[in-house]
């Protein structure tokens, strides 16, 4: 078995209490490694070691720390097809997934915040009373990075990047469930050169040494992305701390298909958006309205869509739709549709778990795509979030009542719709409860603009120079002459 390490001040360690958890595969059912599980010794580790880099850090010129993280892009970018590799292993997605968004997003953001930290600038003031005002942008210090497991580089590096790029050193916890190419990060981190104690990994559990991190005094800002529950208990945690908080949390994103959009397109694009990745991305469409007179016609092109995507070995090129993350998670989804079997939902497609013919995958965890029909905006199925390979269709009647239903669930984190009716595209854009919002297409990024929900989905927005002014300080300083 593989083992995995932290990274503390810029060596690879084993857990200071010498205990480890397995790591598994998902297309395989088995442990293939094993993990630190670390504890508050090893963050009181990781801080003293990210505090002593700080002040180097802080005071390079802009310039130079994006060198490191065009540095550590190159490296990714070198051992492309290993990382990609590694999270399909780690987290049972397609390979080709891996290989076309997951590892080239990472060395995206890197190189994103690598320019950023070169073209961030701050606001002055001008006072008519013969003054002038500036703002000074800081680094906070120590600053954490938690993610989640459904892309683990990709968000691991969209916390990281932008952390270091303003001048802070980090504490990144990934998950324990997908802990491989975080692992493999910190090797490459220490070939790159970077200086020891600006990066730190630690690996573990979320309620022990995510908890750690969280509570730890020095560590003056967190960028946490992961589900609602934990991040309500980490706000609570963090506030009497009164630490600088940006949650990126769950959502129940609703994709609106109106009568006179492009029908094929449409189709295409409310199926990838609601099974890419398993539909394990926090944006991913899986309520899909349809206006009621081309709801028929619709739904049977969706269902004959999404029973055309191929579940098999994450390593195969045709393989559309591989594992689910976790044997806890694939219950989860097989019980969300008994749920809504029993409140009434007619399954359309899908609906059990998938055997998959290669022999390694026999006791892998894989779940038929799923679709369902027939059940009220209210319930439970359609309120709670799945995360998984289960979208469900709502038929509704004008724009006002898809807003309602869209509008209609605690989260708030993204939402498509389509349409070949511009002022309707921007009507029913500027209504929708959502910190995201798609156009006649799904999941479309450019780094720079914000990123983040409102109500449960979250609190504050990542991406740009939202991030750069997360992860800094601002200090007036007001000069009369
Ligand atoms: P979790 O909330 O379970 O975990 C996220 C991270 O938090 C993990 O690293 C986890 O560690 C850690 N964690 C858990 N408990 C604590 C704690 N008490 N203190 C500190 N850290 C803790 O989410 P999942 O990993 O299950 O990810 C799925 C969720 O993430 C979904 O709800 C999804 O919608 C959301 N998500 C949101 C996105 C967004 O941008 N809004 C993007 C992607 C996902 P461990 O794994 O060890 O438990």
């Amino acid at each position: 078995m593989k083992e995995l390490r932290n990274l503390i001040g810029g060596e690879l360690r084993a857990g200071a209490r010498q205990r480890w958890f397995d790591v598994w595969e998902p297309a395989a059912g088995q442990a293939y490694a094993r993990a630190p599980e670390s504890g508050a010794e090893d963050v009181e580790a990781a801080v003293e070691a990210a505090q002593g880099a700080f002040p180097g850090w802080r005071d390079l010129p802009a310039a130079d720390r994006a060198r490191w993280l065009n540095r550590l892009a190159d490296l990714i970018e070198r051992d492309l097809e290993k990382f990609a590799h590694a999270e399909s292993c780690d987290t049972g997605k397609p390979l080709s997934l891996a290989r076309s968004l997951d590892i080239p997003r990472a060395i995206s953001n890197l190189r994103f915040f690598a320019g950023a930290a070169t073209q961030f600038a701050s606001e002055a003031h001008a006072m008519e009373t013969g003054a002038i005002n500036y703002t000074l942008r800081q680094p906070h210090g120590v600053v954490a990075g938690i993610s989640p497991w459904n892309l683990p580089l990709y968000l691991l590096t969209w916390k990281i990047a932008p952390a270091l790029a303003a001048g802070n050193c980090v504490i990144a916890k990934p998950s324990e469930v997908t802990p491989l190419t975080a692992a493999m990060l910190a090797e490459l981190s220490i070939e790159a050169g970077l200086p020891n104690g600006v990066l730190n990994i630690l690996h573990g559990r979320g309620a022990e040494v995510g908890n750690a991190v969280v509570t730890h005094p020095q560590v003056r800002a967190i960028s946490f992305t992961g589900g609602t529950a934990t991040g309500r208990h980490i706000a609570a945690a963090a506030a009497p701390l009164f630490k600088k908080l940006s949650l990126e949390l769950g959502g129940k994103n609703p994709s609106l298909v109106f009568a006179d959009c492009d029908f094929e397109a449409t189709v295409e694009g409310t199926v990838r958006a609601a099974f890419a990745n398993q539909g394990e991305i926090c944006l991913c469409g899986s309520r899909v309205l349809v206006e009621r007179s081309l709801y028929a016609r619709f739904r049977d092109a969706f269902a004959a869509r999404v029973r055309a995507l191929r579940v098999g070995d994450p390593l195969e090129a045709e393989t559309d739709q591989g594992a689910l993350v976790s044997a806890a998670h694939l219950d989860k989804v097989l019980g969300a549709i008994q749920q809504a079997r029993s409140e009434g939902g007619r399954v359309l497609c899908g609906g059990e778990r998938a055997r998959v013919a290669s022999a390694r995958c026999r006791d892998g965890w894989f779940v038929q795509p799923t679709v369902i029909e027939g059940l009220d905006a209210s319930c439970r199925t359609n309120q709670e979030e799945i995360f998984g390979p289960v979208a469900t269709l709502l038929p509704f009647d004008g724009e006002d009542e898809a807003l309602e239903i869209a509008n209609g669930t605690p989260y708030g984190l993204a939402a498509s719709l389509w349409s070949r009716d511009n002022s309707r595209c921007h009507r029913v854009s500027a209504r929708l409860e959502a910190g995201l919002v798609w156009v006649n297409t799904w999941m479309l990024r450019d780094l720079r603009t914000p990123m983040g929900g409102v109500k449960s989905s979250g609190v504050g927005r990542e991406g740009g120079f939202e991030a750069m002014r997360f992860f800094t300080e601002s200090r007036n300083v007001c000069v009369k002459y």
